[in-house]
């Protein structure tokens, strides 16, 4: 059974990952996300969340949302586009309880991703990830098998937003380009305030422990 770690441990053995550089992208970053800050003064102090009852949390929210993503799949109408958002940090990817690079899948959102953009659906990634590890984070989705329609990443100006204000803002843009969002799939609160989705999905964060 893997055991998520606290961030410093982590920080420290892995200065390479891509979680770490997101903790070392400066002072205007760690200002900005205030729930990455929450994680590094939390975490040594809080009990760890197992990986095994991560995972089966993170079923549950999938297989409710699995039906209705089939549902409203089935019932695109015609000449729309259809887009599903998702965070990357602990919903696409195991970045809290991954110690590679490229970190692996979040499996159960995986298997949800497979199933819309193999029937057409666009996948939008959206993170506060900074923009330098942009080309990372690309090949790592790609590789674990997401295909990727776009990825927004914050820029440096991005750093100093509201992190929920930021992804709506991506989301409002991802409509302008013609898409409907049906879905909007994360596991922070600031993941899915804001509208601009049909449906919203909430994975589990345990009070901010997870990115
Ligand atoms: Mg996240």
């Amino acid at each position: 059974m893997t055991t998520r770690r606290p961030w410093a441990l982590r920080i420290g053995a892995t200065a390479a990952s891509a979680a770490a550089l997101v903790a070392f992208a400066g002072p205007a970053a760690q200002a900005a996300t205030s729930s990455g800050t929450l994680t590094v003064a939390t975490a040594a102090a809080t009990a760890d969340v197992d990986y095994a009852t991560w995972q089966k949390d993170c079923q549950l929210v999938m297989d409710q949302a699995l039906p209705e993503i089939k549902q409203r799949i089935a019932n695109t109408k015609p000449g729309e586009k259809q887009a599903i958002v998702f965070d990357i940090d602990n919903t696409t990817l195991e970045t809290d309880f991954g110690f590679s690079y490229p970190q692996p899948a979040n499996k159960p959102v995986l298997d949800v991703a497979k199933y819309a953009q193999e029937r057409g659906v666009a996948l939008f990634f959206v993170t506060a990830r900074p923009g330098i590890i942009y080309s990372v984070t690309d090949f790592n989705l790609k590789y674990r098998g997401y295909k990727v329609a776009g990825l927004y990443v914050r820029g440096f100006l991005d750093l100093f937003k509201n992190v929920g204000d930021y992804k709506t803002a991506q989301r409002v843009d991802i409509e302008n380009k013609g898409y409907t969002i049906i879905a909007n799939i994360g596991n922070s609160a600031t993941d899915l305030s804001g509208g601009h989705a049909e449906k919203t999905y909430k994975l589990p964060d345990y009070n901010g422990q997870l990115s």
